[in-house]
């Protein structure tokens, strides 16, 4: 006999807690952030996206009124690579298919808020769709995003990317937050 554990939530977008995504991005730390890792999940829903994000090894800096918040952005190229300065300067600048300012861009997303280094986030947009974003990459920066500043919301150094692809496999892993 089957029993099913799950409740169904009375919204049309819950029902991303049981499918793949259509878009993933897996991110890694720059040299100063080795231990930087995690994913960016991209879900199809109705009118737009749902985007998940569970990142590990985030700056810490024990300071309770830091606020450990850091800019979250799409940017243009698919590419990870860079220069001194910038290791992750090949990906470009925010990606702007309306050429609109800052934090108008179509890739602009909510700040990631760290506890300890860890964050889980999730939420939804209607500026992309999976596919708008396939190819380009997903950066993390080192300070939060100040929602004014040209181009880029003084979000400091990029400090974390991850190139977008679609996922080749099932990883099975749950989506929900997990219990701590
Ligand atoms: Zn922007």
């Amino acid at each position: 006999m089957v029993i099913c554990m799950f409740m169904r939530m009375n919204s049309e977008n819950s029902d991303i807690f049981y499918r793949n995504p259509n878009a993933v991005a897996k991110i890694a730390g720059n040299k100063d952030y080795p231990d930087m890792y995690g994913e960016v999940k991209f879900f199809r829903v109705p009118l737009g996206t749902i985007v998940v994000t569970e990142l590990f090894g985030l700056p810490d800096n024990h300071d309770m009124c830091a606020g450990n918040v850091y800019g979250f952005h799409i940017h243009e190229h698919g590419d990870c690579t860079g220069n001194m300065e910038d290791a992750f300067a090949n990906a470009g600048m925010h990606f702007d298919m309306e050429h609109c300012p800052h934090p108008g861009h179509t890739g602009d997303m909510p700040p990631l808020f760290a506890f300890h280094g860890y964050t889980w986030n999730a939420f939804y947009t209607e500026r992309f769709t999976p596919d708008m974003v396939i190819g380009r990459s997903v950066i993390v920066h080192s300070q939060s995003d100040d929602f004014m500043t040209q181009p880029s919301g003084n979000s400091g150094m990029k400090i974390g990317c991850g190139i977008i692809e679609i996922p080749a496999w099932n990883s099975g892993r749950p989506i929900a937050p997990p219990m701590r």
